[in-house]
């Protein structure tokens, strides 16, 4: 029987969810935000005409929220590539469909290496001894970074995170914080309704360089702008990203990997 059948809204799916899962899970139930089915799924696409999708690296363009949809089957690669080249043009049509070839090829290399995702790909492109664990503050959204704590709220809560928030993230866990990248994978694999092993794995190994030639970070500078000042135009924290990419090079990674803003 279908949710939408028994339930009338959000607040009866919480209450439910509640009861349904006392015992088995320590968080706060909550409704997805996300829609599931075929149906929501079908519709979504759509609606989706990558327009604007240049764009796709501020946190507040229109991305197509499909990555849950694909994750969970109610859609295919094959018939949202072919719904882009029907109703997508030139580079916006291009960008969408080199996102979607990047999914498959962590697919691709998640079949190919199996289970030696879960560990370094290649050593890591600086000298660096990472702890194991997440520490609390991070967990718990309470590191007093506006933005920091702002993307493990939406994380918790919506299940999604902008791409460009889930890189900054993992930069700030793993080269700022000096934790393992498999600890971010596995926080992130709890809560992300998108969350599949390929992608989350091999994105985290990229950033942390196991799976790339450089690590990847980013500046204040680089927040700022791609997030609309969302979080630094008020901010009045003491900012670990304040400083020139030659700098922060300097002091996460002792050298210099040409990272320019
Ligand atoms: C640390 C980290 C962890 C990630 N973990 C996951 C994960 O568990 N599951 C997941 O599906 N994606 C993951 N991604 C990739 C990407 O962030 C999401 O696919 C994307 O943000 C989903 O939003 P969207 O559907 O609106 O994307 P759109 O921009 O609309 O892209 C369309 C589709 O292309 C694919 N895609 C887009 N960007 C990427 C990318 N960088 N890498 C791989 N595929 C991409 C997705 O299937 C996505 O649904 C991760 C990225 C990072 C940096």
């Amino acid at each position: 029987m279908e949710l939408k059948q028994v339930f009338s809204g959000r607040a009866e799916i919480t209450t439910y969810l509640e009861s349904a899962l006392h015992g088995l899970y320590t968080g706060e139930a909550q409704a997805p935000v996300l829609q599931g089915g075929r149906n929501a799924a079908v519709k979504q696409l759509k609606e989706f005409t990558a327009r604007n999708y240049g764009r796709r690296n501020h946190t507040n363009a229109p991305v197509s929220r499909l990555s849950a949809y694909l994750r969970h089957g109610m859609l295919s690669i094959t018939e949202v590539a072919t719904h882009i080249r029907t109703h997508a043009q030139g580079r916006e049509r291009d960008e969408f469909l080199k996102q979607l070839t990047w999914h498959e090829f962590f697919a691709l290399v998640l079949e190919q290496e199996g289970t030696a995702v879960f560990a370094n790909l290649e050593a890591p492109k600086y000298v660096t001894h990472w702890q194991k664990n997440l520490p609390d503050d991070i967990l718990e959204g309470k590191t007093g970074l506006p933005c920091v704590d702002a993307w493990v709220a939406k994380l918790i809560q919506t299940g999604y995170l902008h791409n460009h928030e889930r890189l900054w993230f993992a930069a700030y866990t793993v080269h700022f914080r000096k934790v393992d990248w498999r600890a971010g994978f596995t926080f992130f694999r709890q809560h992300l309704l998108d969350g599949d092993i390929a992608s989350n794995a091999l994105s985290w190994q990229w950033v942390a360089s196991t799976f790339s030639h450089k690590p990847y970070f980013m500046n204040k500078d680089n927040i700022a702008q791609f997030s609309s000042h969302q979080w630094c135009g008020t901010c009045t924290a003491v900012c670990p990203f304040n400083k020139s990419y030659a700098v922060l090079e300097q002091e996460l990674f002792g050298g210099q990997f040409g990272w320019s803003s």
